[in-house]
């Protein structure tokens, strides 16, 4: 006759050793490494569990960072962006080290400071073939690249695209200083209908992107 394994109890929360911070279901954590020169983990709690002595066990679905998926780190990724991978373990909660929050895309670029335990994700990762969910952005600017949250870029009040100060050959301190910019384009376009002088009511949008390395 089997011997029935020891009872496992589910809890609602755990408290983070040496903190008083409280993980529960469904909250982003680090998770410590096991080589203490990489960056910490990124990790979901999908559920908390305690074994008959008391010993909690997280099962978390990672995050995957650029650096750890099969493409590599591509320019467009953000410092700070990470994947929400397939991949699940069950991993001891002694290995949490604290808390993080990983936002939507849109609502990372609308933060008006960035913490260290902020980051964002706009894709699923498929961490056997290396596809990504959606697997297609929109992408900005001559260069045709997807958003970079990092990158600062302008937006043209014609066409609404936005550009790289340096694709379009503009210093960044200059893009900051814009108050109106119509790319190449619709300057072009604007000459030829210049003769009505509509008002345009909004002003030059430069996003002032965090740079963080
Ligand atoms: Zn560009
Ligand atoms: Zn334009």
């Amino acid at each position: 006759m089997a011997k029935a394994k020891a009872p496992k109890r589910t809890l609602d929360s755990y408290t983070i050793r040496g903190t008083n911070k409280v993980v529960k279901v469904g909250d982003c954590v680090l998770m410590r490494p096991v080589e203490t020169s990489k960056p910490s983990y990124i990790a979901k709690i999908e559920r908390i569990e305690a074994d008959a002595r008391g010993h909690v066990k997280v099962q978390v679905r990672w995050y995957y960072r650029p650096e750890e998926s099969l493409g590599g780190r591509r320019p467009f990724h953000g410092v700070k962006e990470v994947f929400l991978s397939d991949h699940f373990d069950l991993q001891s909660a002694d290995t949490i080290e604290g808390k993080c929050t990983v936002h939507t895309f849109k609502s990372y670029t609308k933060l008006d400071d960035v913490g260290n335990e902020d980051f964002f994700c706009r894709f699923e990762y498929n961490s056997s073939t290396g596809a990504f969910n959606p697997d297609r952005v929109a992408v900005y600017c001559k260069c045709e690249m997807p958003y970079n949250p990092d990158d600062l870029m302008v937006q043209c009040e014609g066409c609404d695209d936005w550009f790289h100060p340096p694709c379009i050959e503009m210093t960044i301190e200059d893009a900051k200083k814009l108050e109106h910019f119509y790319c190449q384009q619709c300057a072009a376009d604007d000459k030829i209908k210049s003769r009505n002088h509509a008002s345009r009511n909004s002003d030059t949008k430069v996003d002032n992107k965090r740079r963080r390395r």
